[in-house]
């Protein structure tokens, strides 16, 4: 091995360009987790852009014997995609390579992400079927390699039943085409001579063929060990079926590049169905009931589970027992799902059930009753500071018509343990996820892991006859029981598998084939902190998005900021790289905000070149007269040689902000105005003066300070709306302030809000990013008055759309122009973090002559954050080419949006192509052709 740590990435960034290799503290604290309860730091990480990056780091780490461990999303339960050596991150290979839709099958990269997979598809009719409830943020190269599967392997199987080919890099550096060769195939004989170590395969199970076949565990899943019993089941049907052997190795015996996945129709409609048992006994004489119904899935979760996840909030009733999903798709005519939810109605009433089942055949709906289901595990870090989900016995199964026995057993375990304990799953199959909360850093609590890793997976062996492992992979956590599962003779036969294919044992050592104790490893830090590590964060990410590699993630950087090795100075690249888009924060299940500890780390190194501008800002007197004067030359400065000049003459300063950050010539610049909306409207700034009105509009720098027509518009549309605004004086709310880490600065600017805003029964805003920093203002107060005023305003905060979408008034809207208007809708992630989703869309398709289309990633960041854009321009343009591709491809005439930032960054990437516009805007042009069309049209723009 050589000598020095700092060796392996010098010689990884010699053969493949400094780029793609990383071994800086950020990086190699990141990928020193995944979602498991383990942490290994790496030496050094490489993001694999190509076939040939991959072979090179293999053939490195043969040669020199450094451990390599291929990685994709990193949410595997099992600590398999963390290592002492490299780590080999195939995140940025995400293409789909081919779709033959004739044969439905797909071609594909191991780094894409199983839902876009099947986004993609769904424009073609097309479904992967196996689908963890991971399925947002996990990749399909771990999904191969750990032969995923969910709650609709059911109807679909695990990932094995889906694979025709792959793509493998064997330790030798060779590539093999992972498919099935007929045994009398002449192509199975080249095949076998170019790499020797298949035949020792091929011949092992050939000659242990018995021996296997009586091995297999009798359960409808297993991912424990490698797949021989599907090798055994290719030779009774004269093939070698390669995909087996290699799909479930967990990296163990090479690295995929590329898979050919079978895929099936998506079915025309589906059903779920909801259903609380009061009793357990009655849940498992009901499962085999509901199994000859044929569902698509049938998912179960006990009674702590429902207490741990809080029942009310989930309105499940206090009596149940047991609560199961059940899932119909629709095969047959129109009927046939109303037939199916009938007859399982009907079935379910001869139970003791707390209400009558829940049946939702509406999209939305249904998203709504599995989202709880989905998110379990990390939602379970909620329940306790101490005390957290450890997933050491998290995957057993047993044959589904016993599954209420074992559920009993384990209770009766748990209770004896004094241990709160969530048990859910996949019940159709009879695998069940047990996760119980521990403080794994109490001593006693240590001991009842230990004792319950080894008691409940010999029980499931013995008493069940059952398998450790459905779907999660052995890992680091089942390797130690894999022995036991199987027992010595065939155990063996998977160690000489693996000394086959890897001779000099550096594929993922310690996973899957090991000795070690599932205890090394344990990371009894993090085990204490808030994050669930389950990266669903990053699949919303930006930033992620763009980078593909988890130093510049949501979970990496909570990983990085609550490390003990971090300094600002050793982490400022990564840490100034975060939008503050709160996208994490809205996602999280555990309640994690990242952008704000983040934010608090800058506050410790508050930019003192963003100070100098905010406190310029903060004093309207010389900062406004400013403006103005820019606004009034703007036709002069804002033309391309110009622009470039102020480019470059602006540089100095703006790399005192960040080193990316400039004024970037093409940037499309919105126009400043020369009359300020207060100037324009001085009758509402006299509202304030005389407290005649009640409701007050923020409007925030930008719609104050730009002629970008929002602040006009929002007046226009709450004048229609009966109501005579006023503008109390105000201060930047505090977003772009906190965003450079200037606390003082915006608790002053916030108690100035406090203080003008404190009288007004309602306080509309046209601004996503200054609704939720007026709602966010409890939190930068201390328990007090002050906080108490913070929380009274931030009840009475009203976004446009909000206020809009709940009005007793009905202004005559006309009827639309002639030409209907395709308008589709960029929901600002602000407004998100704010719980202002549907308002907006709600007021877009009430308007008359707009025909409302749903885009594709409506919910992602456009990148514009702000100042973000001008921070570092080039990462928010590649942010951008998402957004651009979704409403490129949703064929609208106008994208709407909630917020003027956004507004800008709109503009600059879709440069006219498509027309920008805030909601309040469509409103108002609405107001004003009804109006038009009955001969007076006001003007709402003095
Ligand atoms: C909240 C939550 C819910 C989950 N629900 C489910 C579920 O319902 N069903 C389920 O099966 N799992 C579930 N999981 C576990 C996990 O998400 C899945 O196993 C997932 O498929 C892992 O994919 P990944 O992209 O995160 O892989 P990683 O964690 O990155 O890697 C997993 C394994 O794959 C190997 N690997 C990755 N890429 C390659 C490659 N190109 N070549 C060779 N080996 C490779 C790694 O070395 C590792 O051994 C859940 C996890 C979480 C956090
Ligand atoms: S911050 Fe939340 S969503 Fe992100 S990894 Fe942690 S628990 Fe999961
Ligand atoms: S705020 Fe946005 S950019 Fe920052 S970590 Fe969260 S999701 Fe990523």
């Amino acid at each position: 091995m050589p000598e020095k740590k700092r060796a392996v990435a010098t010689d990884l960034r010699r053969a493949l360009g400094s780029e793609k290799v990383l071994d800086d503290v950020p990086t190699l604290t990141a990928y020193a987790v995944d979602a498991s309860i383990y942490k290994i730091v790496p030496q050094a990480v490489v993001l694999a852009e190509s076939e040939a990056d991959i072979q090179t780091v293999v053939t490195y780490a043969v040669r020199t014997g450094v451990p390599l461990t291929p990685r994709a999303a990193g949410t595997n339960l099992t600590g398999s995609a963390i290592g002492s050596g490299i780590i080999l991150d195939i995140s940025r290979l995400n293409r789909i390579l081919e779709l033959n839709h004739d044969e439905q099958w797909v071609r594909v990269q191991p780094g894409i992400v199983f839902a876009e997979l099947n986004k993609r598809l769904a424009g073609h009719g097309l479904l992967f079927g196996p689908d963890p409830s991971s399925g947002d943020m996990c990749k399909l190269g771990g999904m191969l390699a750990n032969n995923s599967s969910g709650p609709h392997t059911l109807r679909y199987g695990s990932v094995k039943d889906n694979v025709q080919a792959l793509r493998v890099c064997l330790s030798s550096a060779d590539w093999l085409e992972a498919r099935s060769y007929g045994l009398g195939d002449p192509a199975l004989n080249d095949l076998l001579a170019t790499h020797p170590p298949l035949r020792t395969v091929l011949e092992l199970v050939r000659q242990q063929a018995e021996l296997i076949r009586a091995k297999r565990p009798t359960v409808s899943k297993n991912s424990c060990g490698y797949n021989l019993f599907g090798l055994v089941d290719g030779l009774d049907r004269a093939v070698f079926d390669l995909p087996k052997l290699f799909v479930g190795s967990e990296g163990t015996l090479g690295v995929i590049s590329e898979a050919t996945l079978r895929v099936v129709a998506r079915p025309k409609a589906s059903a779920t169905a909801l259903i609380h048992f009061r009793s357990l006994e009655d849940v498992g004489d009901a499962v085999p009931q509901l199994l000859a119904l044929s569902p698509s899935a049938l998912e179960v979760m006990d009674a702590n589970t429902l207490n741990l996840i809080g029942r009310d909030r989930h309105g499940i009733p206090d009596d149940a027992a047991a609560t199961l999903l059940a899932e119909f798709d629709q095969d047959g005519g129109p009927d046939d799902l109303r037939e199916q939810a009938t007859r399982l109605t009907s079935l379910c009433r001869r139970y003791r059930l707390s209400s009558d089942p829940v049946v939702a055949f509406d999209q939305e709906q249904r998203d709504q009753l599995w989202k709880a289901r989905k998110a379990l595990y990390p939602t379970l870090y909620r329940y306790d500071q101490r005390k957290k989900p450890i997933n050491y016995v998290d995957d057993v199964v047993v044959r589904a018509e016993r599954i209420s026995e074992l559920i009993r057993y384990l209770e009766e375990f748990f209770r004896a343990q004094r241990i709160a304990v969530a048990i859910f799953g996949h019940i159709g199959n009879g695998n069940a996820h047990i996760v119980p909360l521990l403080d794994v850093n109490d001593r006693e609590d240590f001991a009842r892991m230990v004792e319950g890793y080894r008691d409940i997976h010999q029980t499931v062996l013995t008493r069940f006859g059952g398998s450790i492992c459905g779907e999660h992979g052995d890992g680091r956590v089942r390797a130690e029981f894999v022995r036991r599962m199987y027992g010595e003779e065939l155990y063996d036969l998977f160690v000489q598998v693996k000394r086959s294919l890897d001779p000099t044992g550096v594929l993922n050592p310690g996973v899957k084939i090991s000795d070690t104790s599932f205890t090394e490893h344990i990371d009894y830090t993090r085990l204490s902190k808030a994050c669930a590590t389950c990266g669903k964060c990053n699949s919303v990410c930006p930033v992620y998005d763009v980078f593909q590699s988890e130093d510049m993630s949501s979970r990496g950087w909570f990983e990085i900021v609550t490390s003990k090795d971090y300094s600002y100075l050793n982490s400022k690249r990564v840490v100034e790289a975060c939008l503050n888009c709160k996208s994490c924060r809205t996602i999280c299940p555990a309640d994690v905000d990242v952008s704000d500890l983040i934010l608090k780390r800058r506050a410790e190194h508050p930019n003192r070149m963003a100070g100098l501008i905010f406190a310029l800002h903060a004093r309207p007197w010389l900062f406004e007269p400013l403006l103005k004067a820019a606004a009034r030359t703007q036709w002069l400065w804002d033309r391309p040689r110009p622009r470039a000049w102020l480019e470059w003459i602006t540089r100095p300063l703006m790399r005192r902000i960040a080193e990316t950050s400039r004024l970037p010539r093409d940037m499309v610049l919105p126009r400043m105005a020369t009359r300020h909306l207060r100037e324009r409207y001085p009758e509402l700034a006299r509202n304030a003066a005389s407290g005649r009105s009640s409701v007050a509009y923020f409007h925030g720098c930008a719609a104050n300070y730009l002629d970008d027509g929002v602040g006009d518009a929002v007046i226009a549309v709450l004048r229609r709306h009966g109501v005579e605004p006023a503008l109390p004086a105000q201060r930047c709310s505090g977003t772009p302030i906190q965003t450079y880490g200037h606390l003082k600065l915006v608790l002053e600017g916030a108690r100035h809000n406090l203080a003008s805003l404190e009288r007004y029964d309602t306080v509309i805003t046209g601004c996503a990013s200054c609704t939720l920093m007026l709602k966010d203002y409890p939190g930068l107060f201390e328990a007090g008055p002050e906080r108490e005023a913070a929380e009274r305003l931030a009840r009475r905060v009203k976004h446009i759309t909000e206020f809009v979408a709940e009005s007793k008034e009905t202004p005559d809207q006309g009827t639309g122009t002639v030409r209907t208007r395709k308008v589709t809708y960029h929901s600002s992630c602000h407004l998100r973090a704010a719980g202002v989703t549907k308002a907006p869309r709600k007021v877009l398709a009430a308007l008359p002559g707009v025909e409302f289309i749903e885009m594709e990633d409506a919910d992602r960041c456009a990148g514009g954050a702000g100042t973000y854009i001008l921070k570092d321009y080039d990462t928010a343009a590649k942010i951008f080419d998402r957004k651009r591709r979704a409403i490129e491809d949703s064929g609208a005439d106008v994208v709407a949006t909630s917020c003027p930032a956004c507004m800008i960054q709109l503009n600059n990437g879709l440069r006219g192509t498509v027309q920008v516009k805030h909601v309040a805007e469509l409103l108002r042009d609405s107001y004003e052709t009804a109006q038009g069309s009955r001969g007076t049209v006001p003007s709402s723009k003095p």
